[in-house]
């Protein structure tokens, strides 16, 4: 251990991921620990995203860090808020602030003399011998380019950017889009609102959800006994693996028929026929990413809701126009209309070896190995990367995986067993071919399009089994790495 070095680390990003990087590397006793965050505070996603509604679609038991069960959980799905609390509770346990610059949002990072010059909004901020970038896959609203929208008179805001002071009640309310948030959305204000309209490009398919409380006798229980938290974690982990994370690879076609057997059931929960045909799909259960919700179709058909499919022709002060001509005069307009998944750290100039840029390289493809490294961007190491499990899985449980992966070339830095790593472009060459021929398997290149799916067409999941991510990320195959 004579060639111990003492490791400076930049963490990019203080959400989830980033939040959990620190706590592993500290425990790994990687102390030099920077996390640049351009916001004001931490919880990524759980802080951007407050809109009412707001609840994870995740069996909270499952959504957590492997180091922080919680025993508190109010609900089998969490609301938003809470998770932004617990969040909250594991950073204060762990005193994460002391390492975390916020108001300092990554510039560029350039690579030179085996290390990563970091430029924040704040400055230049030194070298660093390894970056992980944890800047969030969702995280990047985008905004519909509809005619006229700067002219809507009324109040509008993307789903992302929901004001602290905004009131529905009472009001005439317009949402464009039928994703996940924009059905959670549905179900939490239709009853307060004058008129709800949602105005739909594509139907959804629905699992349904029934978001039971936990009751407070259960909570104590697991207070008394975390072996129990274990349990409930353990029992919902196998059961996603084999059942829904196996059925939208391909894998498990009689779980994938249960799947599509629950949505089409649970559509018959909207009686008047003409409005099942419209909140009817024709693409395939889980093409694109599964809703779930045990009250959309209910509250879709309150007398003062309205699903609209006519298509929007364009935004004018009063309203929304549709195609046939008419105005849907609003109060408030709502933006659910998602992310650009495929802007990950952008805007942000990283900069590798030989002087290669990663947004030139991306523009091509998107493409990292095994979605953690990326060949001429040495020590450099993504959590959330282009490939990664995305779909309805606990993004706790894989961004902890994916840093598991990334922590051992970390520690072959420090132990002195290299001072630079990134994979041979053979490997990711390799890696990318394996995808691409396994993702025709899946439910996502079904015919669909989806924020899976980037703008060459290729969809940026993984596309395998989730089993098969555990056991890629458990040690990294050495010889796939150009080691110096
Ligand atoms: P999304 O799934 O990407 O849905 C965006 C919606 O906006 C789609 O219905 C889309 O229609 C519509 N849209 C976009 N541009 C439009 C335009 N110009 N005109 C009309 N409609 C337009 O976004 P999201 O609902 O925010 O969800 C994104 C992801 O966030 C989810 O899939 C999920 O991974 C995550 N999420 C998770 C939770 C949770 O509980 N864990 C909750 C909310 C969100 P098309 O379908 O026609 O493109």
């Amino acid at each position: 251990m004579s060639d111990t070095r003492n490791l400076k680390i930049a963490i990019i990003g203080a959400g989830a991921s980033g939040m959990m990087a620190l706590i592993k590397l500290r425990d790994a006793g990687i102390s030099d620990v920077t996390i640049f965050e351009k916001a004001d505070s931490l919880g990524g996603t759980w802080r951007d995203n407050r809109y009412p509604g707001i609840t994870c679609d995740v069996p909270s038991m499952a959504y957590r860090y492997s180091f922080a069960p919680n025993a508190e959980w109010s609900h089998v799905c969490a609301p938003g808020p809470e998770i932004l609390d617990y969040l909250k509770r594991v950073a204060a346990e762990h005193d994460l602030e002391r390492d975390i610059r916020y108001g300092h949002e990554v510039l560029s990072a350039d690579y030179a003399d085996g290390q990563w010059h970091i430029t924040t909004s704040k400055g230049d901020e030194g070298r660093f011998d390894a970056v992980l970038a944890a800047a969030g896959v969702l995280h990047h609203p985008a905004y519909p380019d509809i005619e006229g929208l700067d002219s809507f008179a009324g109040e509008m805001f993307h789903t992302a950017r929901w004001p602290h002071d905004a009131s529905l009640k009472g009001k005439r309310v317009g949402v464009i889009g039928t994703g996940s948030t924009a059905t959670q959305i549905t179900g939490a204000v239709v009853d307060e609102v004058a008129h709800y309209a949602l105005f739909q490009r594509t139907a959804q398919w629905i699992l349904p959800l029934a978001n039971d409380p936990i009751p407070e006798e259960q909570r104590e229980a697991y207070r008394a006994n975390p072996a129990l938290l274990e349990e409930e974690y353990e029992r919902l982990s196998l059961e996603q693996t084999a059942t829904f994370a196996a059925a939208v690879v391909g894998e498990n076609p009689r779980a994938y028929a249960a799947l599509e057997r629950y949505c089409r059931e649970h559509l018959e929960l909207v009686k008047d026929p003409a409005l099942k045909t419209k909140l009817t799909p024709d693409y395939k259960v889980g093409c694109k990413r599964l809703i779930m919700s045990g009250n959309f179709y209910q509250a879709i058909q309150k007398p003062n809701a309205e699903l609209v499919t006519d298509g929007i022709e364009r935004i004018e002060p009063e309203g929304v126009r549709t195609k046939d001509g008419r105005l849907h005069a609003l109060d408030v307009l709502v933006l659910a209309t998602g992310f650009d998944a495929h802007k990950i750290m952008s805007p942000m100039q990283v900069t590798g070896r030989n002087g290669k840029r990663l947004d030139a390289t991306w523009e091509v493809a998107q493409e990292a190995y095994l979605a953690v490294t990326i060949p001429d961007f040495p020590n450099w190491f993504m959590i959330g990367g282009p490939n990664s499990p995305v779909g309805n899985f606990s993004w706790l449980q894989t961004a902890e995986l994916q840093f598991g992966y990334a922590l051992k070339l970390i520690e072959m830095l420090r132990d002195g067993q290299a001072r630079e790593i990134a994979p041979k472009q053979e490997a990711l060459r390799a890696f990318n071919d394996a995808v691409r021929a396994k993702m025709p398997d899946t439910v996502w290149a079904s015919g669909c399009r989806s924020w899976y799916m980037d703008k060459h067409g290729h969809v940026a999941s993984w596309p395998w089994t989730f089993d098969k991510f555990k056991a890629d990320m458990q040690a990294p195959v050495l010889a796939d790495y150009e080691i110096a």
